[in-house]
């Protein structure tokens, strides 16, 4: 899970590594009041879990605390790479002089902790990383050892970094260690005009293997459903995703669900959602995953895919039946069983005979009903 900016900055303080005086607030009047308590001018900043909010305007400087509420007007509900805006953070605004790159990430491959470091940091550090590789350097990290004050001052001469930021190294890694980080980053890392050592911009990515130890965060660094059938579908344990087609798809098992979705646009048609009922396809599940599904307005039909294993195909059938019971069924639905008990499961849906359940028997064939029913409707 990653942390918002404010967060991160919030953790930065903690350990000791300087960053600027800030507020968060949700609404543009609050705004005002926010700049005029950190000193009038201030730089406002979209808080969303992506990067390139510079570019993309999420960071704006504004030279009074009438333009600080008027910025963030224009920055709440602001769409960043598919993330809306909900608050922004206002920040001092700090002189730059110079803008470092410093992070420590988990190298999967290498099995090891790495650390990047450069004296270019800024919103240019990915292409300075394409175009001119040495100027980036990668220090490996053993994780017991960890940043010593010779480690930092080592990955602080190998990236051309001041010795100043030998602290902020060492306090970095701190934070790294102590919250169960996968990643900590900051860019820019500035030397201000007055000389200082400020973190400008903070990422932390943390572990949710150690969720259970980081109950700071409560649900606080959760992002928001954006859609509310996502949200439904949270709130009853679903694991869905809403996509833009018009085939609802339910399956069992991530693996089976996905190519359900390659098999549906094999045909043609574009699947409406990532629906895993799992292991536990029970009738409160189905009943659950159903009616998610026929209350999302662009479903024209819902293919159900399900191959049985441990989870037979006769008790999902009978989680249908029993889910026909509660949720009237308003598109058509095409149902293939196959695996564990399947022909009893077909033959419990025959019995039901509802004129808008079809079977079939093979996923191709019934991707192709799907997709026919869905243009149909
Ligand atoms: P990002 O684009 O999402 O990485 O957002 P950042 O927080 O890194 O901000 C983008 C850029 O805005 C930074 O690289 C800085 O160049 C600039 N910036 C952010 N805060 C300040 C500030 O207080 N003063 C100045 N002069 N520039 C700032
Ligand atoms: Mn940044």
């Amino acid at each position: 899970m990653d942390l918002y900016e404010h967060q991160a900055r919030e953790l930065f303080a903690d350990y000791g590594i300087p960053v600027p005086e800030a507020e968060v607030v949700e609404l543009a009047r609050e705004a005002r009041f926010a700049a005029e308590r950190l000193g009038g001018r201030v730089v406002v900043k979209a808080q969303v879990k992506t990067g390139g909010r510079g570019k993309a305007g999420g960071v704006k400087l504004a030279i009074d605390p009438a333009a600080a509420e008027l910025t963030a007007r224009q920055i709440l509900g602001m769409d960043i790479k598919g993330h809306t805006v909900r608050k922004v953070m206002l920040a001092q605004p700090v002189d730059i002089a110079a803008e470092f790159y410093v992070s420590y990430v988990l190298d999967r491959a290498a099995g090891t902790f790495v650390a990047i470091a450069s004296a270019e940091g800024g919103m240019e550090i990915e292409e300075v990383a394409a175009t001119r590789p040495e100027a980036v350097a990668r220090i490996p990290i053993d994780r017991e050892e960890g940043v010593t004050e010779a480690k930092a001052a080592e990955i602080a001469a190998a990236a051309k970094l001041p010795p100043d930021t030998v602290p902020v190294l060492q306090a970095l890694w701190q934070v790294l260690v102590r919250e169960d980080a996968l990643l900590v980053e900051v860019n820019p890392l500035v030397r201000t005009a007055n000389g200082l050592i400020v973190a400008l911009d903070g990422k932390v990515t943390l572990d949710d293997n150690a969720r259970f130890r980081q109950v700071r965060w409560g649900d606080t660094a959760e992002d928001p459903h954006t859609d509310p059938l996502e949200a439904t579908a949270a709130a009853k344990g679903l694991n869905y995703v809403k996509l833009d087609g018009e085939v609802g798809i339910i399956g069992n098992g991530a693996g089976l669900v996905m190519s359900t979705l390659d098999v549906v646009a094999g045909c043609g048609a574009r699947p409406a959602n990532f629906l895993d009922i799992g292991g536990g396809a029970s009738a409160q599940v189905m009943a659950d995953g159903l009616s998610v599904i026929l209350s999302d307005p662009d479903v024209k039909s819902v293919f159900v895919n399900v191959f049985g294993g441990i989870t037979a195909c006769d008790a999902v059938a009978e989680g249908i039946v029993q889910a026909l019971e509660s949720v009237r069924l308003t598109k058509p639905l095409v149902v293939r069983l196959d695996g564990n008990s399947a022909a009893r499961g077909r033959a419990i849906l025959t019995d039901r005979a509802h004129p808008l359940v079809d079977q079939v028997t093979t996923m191709d064939g019934a991707a192709r009903q799907a997709a026919v029913l869905a243009s149909a409707g």
